[in-house]
């Protein structure tokens, strides 16, 4: 055996386990399908702007140590997500704030707020919501569930409101004051030299081996390792014998455009239902970039099918189901260990996966 871990995915999770296991002396070898590092978080620089190849991504967390662990790798800016809701000609702030409030209803005090919210939804009587359209009735009243939820929400998902599970719209702060920071966590901001760096220095020192699909060259690959990290999808790994779990994928159109400034803000969401993007990216805001051109990306959101990047697991009871019996079947392998967003099949943010790869090698590396 030629190496300790082969690790399949040069991705976050991948890269702090490489990085710790060459700080324990351990040797690995990273295999990647794709053409270059970084998994979903690669950014390629275009003209001194950094655009995120995969979807917008805003390093946000709670979790301290996670917080010191990345700033060993990269300096961050004090970017704050704020994004723009556009319904039709109507311009709103998120997340659903005082200022969104204010701007749909006219008003001026979180009272004024509360008491319309509690109109709108009087007659419906939730006690337990039931679904994401019962959730977002009952956080946020008719008017803003019609126009900013609903439609975008749909496009997002392919599915109706009243299929997907409440706990979707959780994820997004709610708030009676007057304040557009789309995260509630304390640390947040963007690496000045792009996620690719960061993921670049975590993984300095370990081989990888780029446009090699594990899969593929399963026999020869296993062969050159004593244990496996795994973070592609599960249900392909066991070639989908007990079903295919089911994702969204995005398109991304991308485009280069002869101006400064086309929208004024990193994110704009286009929250009604007729226009088929769901929003755009302009690239260069993450950065508070001043360059003389701009990029931007459309995003369209599709069902995955085989061949698609899967990018969003859809964790409804059906899909969380057949994960626990791929997991069942993981948890019995001895040589490889199943791990990251595809492995694990959950809707993790990159502060939890580092966090997740943090304690797989707190675990892993401490053995004799
Ligand atoms: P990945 O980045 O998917 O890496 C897995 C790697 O394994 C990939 O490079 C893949 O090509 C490779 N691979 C798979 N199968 C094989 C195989 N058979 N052989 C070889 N290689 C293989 N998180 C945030 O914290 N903030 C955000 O703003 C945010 N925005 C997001 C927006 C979008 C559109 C998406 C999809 C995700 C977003 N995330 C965000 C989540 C973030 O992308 C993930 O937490 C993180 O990238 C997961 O890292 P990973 O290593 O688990 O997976
Ligand atoms: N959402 C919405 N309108 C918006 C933004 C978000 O209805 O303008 C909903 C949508 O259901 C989305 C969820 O809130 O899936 C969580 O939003 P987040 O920004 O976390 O979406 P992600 O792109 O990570 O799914």
């Amino acid at each position: 055996m030629k190496y300790d871990y082969l690790i399949v995915g040069a991705g976050l999770f991948g890269a702090v386990f490489a990085q710790e296991a060459a700080k324990k002396g351990r040797k690995c070898l990273v295999v990647e399908r794709r053409d270059h590092i970084a998994g979903n978080i690669y950014c390629e620089e275009i003209h001194g702007i950094q655009v995120h190849r995969y979807g917008a991504h805003i390093f946000h967390t709670s979790d301290k140590k996670v917080w010191e662990y990345v700033n060993q790798f990269a300096e961050f800016n004090h970017y704050i997500n704020s994004p723009i809701a556009r319904y039709k000609d109507e311009l709103y702030n998120l997340p659903f704030n005082m200022n969104t409030f204010s701007k749909m209803w006219g008003i001026a005090t979180p009272r004024e707020a509360q008491d319309i919210i509690a109109a709108q939804i009087a007659d419906l009587h939730i006690t337990e919501p039931a679904n994401l359209e019962e959730q977002a009735l009952s956080l946020v009243g008719r008017d803003v569930y019609e126009k900013l939820i609903k439609g975008y929400t749909e496009k997002q998902w392919g599915r109706d409101c009243k299929e997907l599970p409440s706990f979707i719209i959780k994820r997004l702060p709610l708030r009676f004051t007057y304040d557009n920071n789309y995260f509630n966590d304390r640390f947040q901001g963007i690496p000045v030299e792009g996620y690719t760096r960061l993921v670049e220095k975590l993984l300095e020192g370990t081989p990888v081996r780029l446009n090699t699909d594990y899969l593929e060259h399963r026999e020869e690959l296993n062969a050159l390792a004593n244990k496996i990290i795994y973070t592609g999808m599960i249900d392909k790994f066991y070639d989908y014998s007990l079903g295919v779990l089911e994702y969204r994928s995005v398109r991304f159109e991308t485009e280069e455009l002869e101006m400064e400034n086309f929208q004024g803000n990193a994110v704009v969401n286009y929250t009604e239902r007729e226009v088929p993007y769901t929003r755009i990216i302009e690239h260069k805001h993450f950065t508070f970039g001043t360059q003389p051109t701009t990029i931007i990306s459309r995003e369209y959101s599709s069902e995955w099918k085989k061949g698609d990047e899967p990018y969003y697991p859809v964790n409804n009871e059906k899909n969380d189901s057949l994960y626990a019996r791929y997991r069942a079947l993981a948890d019995r392998e001895e040589k490889v260990i199943f791990g990251g967003r595809l492995g694990s099949y959950k809707y993790y943010d990159m502060d939890k996966v580092i966090a997740a790869a943090l304690a797989l090698c707190e675990k892993e590396l401490n053995k004799g």
